[in-house]
This record gives C-alpha cells, structure tokens and sequence, in this order.
C-alpha cells in the first residue's frame, strides 16, 4: 500500500460505491487510480465522490482500463488469479494471469484530456461516423435500463452521410460495435486461453472492474473487521486503528485474540 492511496482511502471508495451499480464503481477505481489529491474541492480533506467521477468522465473505456490496472498493481500486486471454465470439456482451471497481459501492446491508449477517437464506417448506403465509449457514456446510461446496449451505442454515433432522420439502425448499432475494440485498444480485457486437460483454446472476457470491486471490497471488510476487533479490545477508535502500522496492527490483533 503506498502513502498515497491509504487504507482510509480505499474505505472510502468502498463506502462511496457500496450500492451504486457496477459503472459508477469501475469510474470511482479509476479516479483512485489516477491519484487523485485526497482533499476534497472544499478542502475539507473529504473527497467529493461526484467530482471523481466527473474527472474521469472524458476518459475512454482503454484508459479507464489502464487506470483501473494502475490501482490494481498498486494495492495488491500485478498476478490476478482468476478461475476458469473450460467451454469443452467443463474442466475448472486455475488460470494466473498478469496486468501486464491485460494492457494493450505498445501502450497504445490515448493520453488525458483529448476527444475519443473516432472511425468511419459505410453500412446500408450511409457513411456513418462513430466515436469510442467514455466514462460519461458509462454514467450517463443505466445498465439495468431496457435497450441499455443500444442507448450506450447509440451515444457513440456522431453522424451520418445522407442523414438518417431515424437515427441510426440495429446494423449501423452492431457495425459500430464490431470495431469499437480497434478503435480503443485496450477497451476490452479479454484473455487466450488454452485448457490443458483438452487442448482447446478460446478468448474469454475478464471483467476488471468486478474483479478490483470485490478485492477493493474484501479488504475493506477485513480491515473494518480487524477495526471491530481492536476497538473493542483496547477501546480504540477507527482512527487509532487505521494509525497503526499493518505490523503492529497484526501484533495487536494476535495479542487480543490469544
Ligand atoms: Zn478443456
């Protein structure tokens, strides 16, 4: 853990997204990931989980990815153990995969601050003209919401050449979401894997964002367990607890618990 990303910090990214819908963590992530200061506009030192998100908003769904790597490897380390379903032969794998491997080659992902790239494609006579996803796109739609693929492509649509008063068609929706991947490399954290029990190989999605959310969410509940456990030992408060360094903390805990 370093001094810039505190555990307090982590438990306050976990109580900010607790209950909020899988989009609005993996943008909370990320604005931890970018080092965001931890004073708040007001200066009250209390983040404004709203202006995080809004940070991060412009970004695209590569550069989120980056972020969301960076805090991964900051706070617990670059191997993402991961189990696996083989599609085959229903064998269950063990599957050690790296951040490194879930990075684009090259580091190809556009820096901060400029517009989504953007791509042309022809479809049913229009020449139609399409940008990569954003965090925005990510708040500003509900996952849960009937036709949410479609809103969320459909932001993606800039134009089209003749205009389509209708806007844009399920083909021109699915063309646009065929090359969204080329657009934004690194916006999809798909991985090859190859079964060692029958040889087959196939790609398989990793959602990322879950992943850090459950790891972000298992340590915050250890640590607010082992807070529970102190406080009550030594009437401690939260943060006497969290001022403890993790090694004297684990003495303490053993000396309570013995
Ligand atoms: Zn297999």
């Amino acid at each position: 853990m370093t001094a810039e990303l505190t555990e307090a910090r982590l438990l306050d990214i976990w109580e900010t997204g607790n209950g909020r819908k899988p989009p609005a963590r993996v943008l909370l992530l990320a604005a931890a990931g970018a080092g965001l200061p931890e004073t708040g506009p007001d200066g009250t030192g209390q983040p404004d989980p709203r202006s995080d998100l809004q940070t991060v908003a412009d970004r695209t769904l590569a550069a989120l990815n980056g972020l969301l790597l960076d805090l991964r490897e900051r706070c617990f380390g670059t191997a993402l153990p991961c189990a696996a379903d083989c599609p085959h032969c229903a064998e269950q794998l063990d599957v050690s995969l790296t951040t490194a491997e879930l990075r684009p080659p090259g580091d190809r992902v556009a820096p901060p601050g400029g517009a989504p790239a953007t791509g042309r494609v022809h479809v049913d006579g229009h020449e139609v003209t399409y940008r990569a996803l954003t965090g925005g796109d990510l708040l500003a739609v509900d996952p849960d919401a009937p036709g949410a693929r479609r809103t969320l492509l459909g932001r993606c649509v800039l134009g089209a050449v003749p205009p389509a008063p209708d806007g844009p068609s399920d083909a021109v929706l699915e063309a646009v979401a065929e090359r969204l991947g080329a657009l934004d490399p690194g916006a999809d954290t798909a991985v090859a894997l190859t079964c060692p029990y029958c040889r087959h190989s196939w790609t398989a999605a990793l959602d990322l964002g879950g992943y850090l959310w459950a790891e972000v969410e298992a340590y915050a509940r250890r640590l607010l367990h082992e807070v529970h456990v102190l406080a009550r030992a030594y009437g401690w408060t939260e943060a006497d607890v969290l001022g403890a360094s993790p090694v004297r903390r684990q003495y303490y805990l053993e000396a309570a618990t013995a």
